[in-house]
């Protein structure tokens, strides 16, 4: 999966930098790594483009609409292959990150308000590859974004929730299905 991010946000309600945009994309893209093996990353540098017409850009977007974040994708015609996508953050949300892998920096909820770009980003890397969203709760609760908008320990008005920087299961069984490996099944920090 080669990628580029353009870590230009004005007018943005962040305090994040723009080496602290781009180690997140990084960091988020090598959890999906760890997960699955098959599934590669390559950073192919900071650009200015814009992340639209699937050039596999990283950035902020207005095109993210309403939402924090949208990942539109194109498929090749027998649609086994995604051949381009874009990674479009909302930038009139407020993102935070504060880096954790749920092993040695535990991804518990802090203070403040905003998205954690770090969740967003793991949620994010899934569509790139190819994993949709789930309809039901209890499925949802499988993945990395289950229960993020209505855990008890954080919401849209109080601490940040950064569980979701983590993968859940069903992430990781999605991801080896796409791209099958024989590596062994990495740590869940969290069972969600
Ligand atoms: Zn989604």
């Amino acid at each position: 999966v080669h990628y580029r991010v353009n870590p230009s946000h004005p007018g943005a309600q962040t305090q994040l930098s723009d080496s602290q945009v781009i180690a997140a994309v990084e960091q988020l893209a090598q959890t999906w790594h760890a997960a699955d093996p098959s599934i590669s990353f390559v950073d192919d540098g900071v650009t200015t483009d814009q992340p639209v017409n699937f050039n596999n850009v990283v950035g902020f977007s207005a095109a993210a609409g309403n939402a924090a974040a949208n990942i539109p994708l194109n498929i090749s015609p027998d649609g086994r292959t995604i051949t381009g996508f874009d990674i479009q953050l909302a930038p009139a949300a407020t993102w935070v990150w504060r880096p954790c892998d749920g092993a040695s920096t535990p991804c518990d909820p802090y203070p403040g308000a905003g998205n954690d770009l770090g969740a967003t980003l793991a949620h994010a890397w899934g569509h790139a590859i190819g994993l949709g969203d789930l309809p039901r709760a209890d499925e949802r609760l499988l993945t990395n974004s289950g229960g993020i908008s209505a855990g008890p320990d954080c919401s849209s008005n109080g601490p940040v929730c950064r569980f979701a920087a983590t993968l859940g299961l069903g992430d990781i069984l999605g991801g080896r299905h796409l791209y099958p490996t024989t590596a062994p099944m990495p740590a869940i920090a969290y069972d969600q």
